[in-house]
């Protein structure tokens, strides 16, 4: 589904990213841990195109991303075609981004009804579904000042999910809630892994990464220093660099 060959992005003179190569195959799940400042978050950024890479490819469902090849040549897709590509990929941040104004539903309906144009009425049906398999039916009517972080949290996903993407992004989705709310949010996601969704996840949650994912990468300094199933990344890092990363946090 998603395939990174060398992909390269600088901010200025800062390399962020320094050649990343990687593969998330369909119902694969990805997750990546690693240093604060090593470049997960703008990888992550990149896959949907909210930032353009400088050097290599990234494909998904393979088809550049933000690019077109014709003829040998890559040229930038128009802000509409890029659009277009997003729509499948889902985005769900640290911070909940949650329209203030709007209540859960309206927050859940709001893009299949701006940017998709479907109907309301069918729409609307599918949002009270999505929020009752994040477990907040009864929170259809709730602003999100009246929401805790952990259901503010999985209103988003809900909302990410309204637009039925093939394709999960989810940076460090629990790290900005209480602990205690962090296990309800973790609980939805684990059922997206039961469905079959292809997922990319930023997480600091090491237990969580190592029961759901198919592939660990652990980044640093804007390359991947290692791969490979969890239970091997975690229990026999070949790298200096993940070993000490890993006695922190683990
Ligand atoms: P964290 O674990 O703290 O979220 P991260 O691995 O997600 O870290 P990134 O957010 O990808 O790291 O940032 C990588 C580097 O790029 C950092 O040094 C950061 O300061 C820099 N950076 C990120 N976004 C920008 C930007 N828009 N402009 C300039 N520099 C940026
Ligand atoms: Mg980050």
């Amino acid at each position: 589904v998603v395939r990174a060959e060398g992909v390269c992005k600088s901010y200025g003179t800062l390399e962020v990213l320094k050649g990343i190569d990687l593969e998330v195959g369909q119902g694969e799940v990805l997750a990546v841990i690693g240093p604060s400042g090593s470049g997960k978050s703008t990888f992550l950024r990149c896959v949907n195109h909210l930032e353009r890479i400088d050097a290599g490819r990234l494909y998904v469902h393979d088809r550049l991303i933000g690019y077109e090849e014709r003829e040998g040549k890559v040229y930038e897709l128009p802000d509409h075609a890029v659009a277009r590509q997003r729509r499948g990929i889902g985005m769900v941040f640290q911070r909940f981004n949650l329209f203030p104004h709007m209540t859960a539903l309206e927050n859940v309906m709001a893009a299949p009804i701006m940017v998709k144009k479907e109907p309301k009425a069918a729409v609307r049906e599918r949002a009270h579904d999505l929020l009752a398999r994040v477990g907040l039916a009864d929170k259809t009517n709730a602003h999100p000042a009246q929401l805790s972080g952990g259901q503010q949290q999985r209103v988003a996903i809900a909302r990410a999910l309204a637009m039925r993407p093939d394709l999960m992004l989810f940076d460090e989705p629990t790290s900005a809630l209480d602990p205690e709310l962090v296990g309800e949010v973790l609980d939805v996601m684990r059922a997206l892994v039961e469905d079959g969704m292809t997922m990319i996840i930023v997480t600091h949650e090491m237990g969580f990464a190592r029961e759901v994912c198919d592939t660990l990468v652990f980044m640093d300094g804007g390359v991947v220093v290692e791969s490979g199933l969890p239970s091997a990344l975690l229990g026999a890092p070949q790298h200096e660099r993940t070993k000490a990363f890993l006695s922190k946090v683990l």
